[in-house]
């Protein structure tokens, strides 16, 4: 079996490449091609001998993110993408332009398993796992088809990223690397549902990575009907994961809370969340739910969102609302992918 070349640090790579007797520069140099360039094609290595680009096609492989839709936002030009990989699964990928740069959402896995009641990702469960590579591949195919550097990323795509927990730390290591993109970790940020041992480990790495926690719901009751993970890690543990994370990396925690009409955005939500929270280092990240058609989940209206971040505001907590990037072009992760599925826009190759 061909070998996946773009998970492979420098170090690897000049490893397995001295096994085909390929001397340490050349290493170097594919690893730039791939890494700085973002090419997809050995054959695309103008600076590498025709008989070692032969070799190299020979033995490895580059998996890529081919443009299956690209959707541009007339709003706000923001651009989604459908991506296919190597064996014909899809996913999804955001592009948003900032006042300080590009940022791109990736995707960590085809599908998740982790059943968010309101998520349209996870409907019909878990494929597989991305591969650095293919989370890698997201971030070099967007940077190219846009023609704009990429200078943040957000892990807020289709699946769980704590769920893949390995392969997402060996993509951070590779996207963070001076010899390639070298994004500043400080410009990633990872959102998890909540998988505490995980975001224990994380922590003990102190990598300087900002998190988001997907809270949505100020106690278990509320929780666990809205995010199943609860049940096996309720609310008090997952504070309690988070004030470790804040006190080994000195960051603090930005949560995520989609306000639901009906469900969790009442005041007494409002106020149950600022004492759950109370004395945190933390930012609260509104966003009102995004309506997906199988999930029957209401948007709270505009005066219950105001009036639920009033009531945090008071209280001395950061407070956004964040804004509704590219609603018009089905944004909301896993929403693309899933009408190409059940819509059959092309079939799976
Ligand atoms: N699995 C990770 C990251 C993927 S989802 C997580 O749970 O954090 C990225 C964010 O979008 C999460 O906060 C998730 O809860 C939220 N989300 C998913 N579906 C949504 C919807 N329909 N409306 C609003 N937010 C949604």
């Amino acid at each position: 079996m061909k070998k996946d070349i773009l998970s492979f640090t420098l170090s690897e790579l000049a490893e397995v490449l001295n096994a085909f007797s390929l001397p340490k520069y050349r290493a170097a140099q594919v690893y730039r091609w791939l890494h700085k360039e973002g090419v997809s094609s050995f054959a695309e290595m103008t600076d590498i001998s025709l008989a070692h680009r032969e070799l190299l096609n020979d033995n490895f492989v580059i998996f890529t993110c081919v443009i299956e839709k690209k959707l541009i936002s007339e709003y706000d030009s923001t651009v989604k993408y459908l991506f296919r990989l190597n064996d014909g699964e899809f996913v999804e990928t955001v592009v948003m332009k900032y006042k300080y740069g590009y940022s791109v959402c990736v995707s960590s896995q085809v599908g998740c398993r982790m059943g968010c009641k309101f998520c349209a990702s996870t409907l019909s469960g878990v494929v597989r796992n991305l591969y650095p590579s293919e989370i890698l591949s997201q971030v070099y195919t967007a940077e190219r088809d846009i023609g704009e550097r990429i200078s943040h990323i957000v892990m807020m795509g289709m699946g769980e990223p704590l769920d893949n927990y390995d392969n997402v730390m060996r993509f951070l290591s590779l996207i963070t690397d001076e010899n390639g993109k070298n994004i500043s970790m400080r410009h990633i940020s990872l959102s998890t549902c909540g998988i505490v041992p995980k975001i224990n480990e994380l922590a003990q790495k102190d990598l300087q990575l900002p998190l988001s926690v997907s809270l949505h719901a100020p106690n278990n009751t509320l929780r666990s009907a809205m995010m199943p993970v609860n049940r096996k890690w309720p609310v008090e543990e997952l504070i309690k994961a988070c004030k470790q994370y804040t006190s080994v990396t000195s960051r603090r925690i930005s949560f995520e809370y989609a306000l639901v009409a009906g469900q969790n955005d009442t005041p007494a939500c409002a106020a149950e969340l600022a004492s759950l929270l109370k004395g945190m280092l933390c930012h609260i990240n509104l966003i009102p739910v995004n309506e997906v058609k199988e999930t029957g989940f209401k948007r709270s209206s505009q005066d219950n969102v105001q009036r639920f971040s009033d009531i945090l505001a008071k209280k001395g907590f950061a407070v956004t609302v964040r804004r509704r990037m590219g609603s018009d072009i089905n944004a909301a992760c896993g929403q693309l992918r899933r009408k190409t599925q059940t819509e059959g826009i092309k079939e799976k190759s």
